[in-house]
């Protein structure tokens, strides 16, 4: 078992905004990363909390991010408003984003947000869950650098590609759905490297186009795969499109080209799409899919569990977290 150290969730919060602050993010920046990477870890999302925290700090470092961005908002149609996220973190586009997507949704009943100029969604259900918190279903997508093999390929073209869903649950937690296009999350597989653990076969290749289970493998030289062959590359290959096709962005082989490889995180665009149940369904939406929700619950078998579940139950403990030793260390060097 690698070594770790217990952190409350406010140490979390605090290493996050001290270490931001001096890479060179402003507060108003540093604060909304923070409260992500937090959130992250409360949640058990560990791929997607300290973790990255390194991958921003280079590239707030090298300049390529910008620490004192703030996102522009254009309202194109009534249903459609454009982020211009200014080269900055993409929390911080989600953060101006998500309330004028929420107002146009219940204006319209169905708007789209087209994010461009930013840097790394991350996970996508701290967006997702917040539209669905205001009583809207939310689809989200972005793509990434080249990390995954087209079904029929054995050179990465797609990024891991994560499409996102939820949907609102008045007086209950979202139902959240949040996947990478990928057989797994180049996250998950950088921190089984790191843990020493091996990855199932058909997560990926090795550097010989030969499937491996070891995650130092995919991740030096190798590729990664989609899930479920052509299908979930079909998937991904809709996420580049609406990521980059739709909005303007590049796709994730153009964002290789002209990322700076400083090893932190590309720019990129992301795709978020809100529905309104209140003003499309006829009759009583929510006892209708409560009642949806109750049979699936209630199925024969080992027990379904519904997504989001998981993070939402992780969420309800306020005890400190345990954070592995080499990352705490290596955040410590920058
Ligand atoms: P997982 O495979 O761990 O989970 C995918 C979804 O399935 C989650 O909503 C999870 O819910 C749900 N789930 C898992 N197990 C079960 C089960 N037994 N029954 C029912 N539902 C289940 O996620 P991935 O590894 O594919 O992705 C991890 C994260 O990485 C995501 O947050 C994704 O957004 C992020 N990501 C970001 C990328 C980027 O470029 N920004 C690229 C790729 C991934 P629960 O959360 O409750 O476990």
């Amino acid at each position: 078992m690698p070594e770790t150290k217990s952190m409350t969730l406010d140490e979390i919060y605090n290493l996050a905004f001290s270490k931001l602050m001096e890479a060179g993010a402003d507060k108003h920046n540093a604060s909304i990363l923070s409260n992500i990477l937090r959130n992250a870890e409360r949640d058990g999302s560990h791929s997607h909390g300290l973790f990255r925290l390194p991958a921003y700090l280079t590239g707030l470092k090298s300049g390529k991010i910008k620490g004192s961005a703030r996102a522009s908002i254009t309202e194109v149609t009534p249903s459609f408003i454009r982020v211009d996220g200014g080269h900055g973190l993409a929390p911080t586009a989600h953060n101006v984003a998500i309330p004028a997507l929420v107002d146009a949704t219940k204006q319209t009943g169905v708007a789209i947000a087209a994010i461009h100029r930013c840097f790394h969604m991350a996970a996508l259900w701290p967006e997702v869950e917040a539209i669905a918190e205001n009583g809207l279903a939310a689809i989200a997508c972005t793509n990434y650098m080249p990390a995954v093999a087209p079904a029929g390929a054995s050179k990465a073209f797609f990024g891991t590609n994560p499409i996102a869903f939820a949907w609102p649950r008045p007086d209950k937690t979202p139902i959240v759905y949040d996947m990478a296009t990928a057989a797994m999350a180049l996250g998950d597989v950088q921190v089984a490297a790191r843990d020493g653990k091996k990855v199932p076969l058909g997560t990926g290749l090795d550097n010989q186009g030969k499937p491996t289970t070891e995650p130092s493998a995919i991740v030096k030289g190798g590729v990664l795969l989609p899930f479920g062959g052509y299908k979930g590359s079909g998937l991904s290959m809709m996420v580049e499109l609406l990521t980059a096709g739709l909005t303007g962005e590049t796709f994730s082989d153009e964002t290789k080209a002209r990322d700076n490889a400083d090893g932190g995180p590309p720019i990129g665009g992301q795709f978020l799409l809100a529905m309104s149940p209140e003003i499309i369904a006829i009759d009583d939406w929510q006892t209708h899919c409560d009642s949806f929700f109750e049979r699936i619950s209630g199925l024969p078998g080992q027990g379904v569990r519904l997504p989001g579940e998981r993070r939402h139950k992780n969420r309800l403990s306020s005890a400190p977290r345990r954070i592995n030793i080499d990352l705490l260390e290596k955040i410590a060097s920058f």
